[in-house]
């Protein structure tokens, strides 16, 4: 069960060449000096950079209302 990720980088992808996903470049990338780009498989390169959804869930504990008021009179 082996789980292999089709991770390769733009030009290996482009060339179809077999990437060794090496950091920050690939051996294929090294021999071409050029920029060694991975690129998710799933996600489309967008043009938007810069475009980030950051919803930040802010886990407001739990608003807790001490009386600390004990009448203990009457
Ligand atoms: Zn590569
Ligand atoms: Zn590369």
């Amino acid at each position: 069960m082996e789980k292999m990720s089709k991770t390769v980088c733009k030009l290996c992808r482009q060339r179809k060449t077999r990437c060794n996903r090496k950091l920050p470049k690939c051996d294929y990338c090294v021999k071409a000096d050029v920029e060694c780009q991975y690129v998710k498989d799933k996600s489309k390169p967008g043009l938007r950079a810069g475009y980030v959804t950051a919803l930040e869930e802010r886990l407001s504990t739990s608003s807790s209302f001490v009386q600390g008021s004990t009448n203990g009179g009457l």
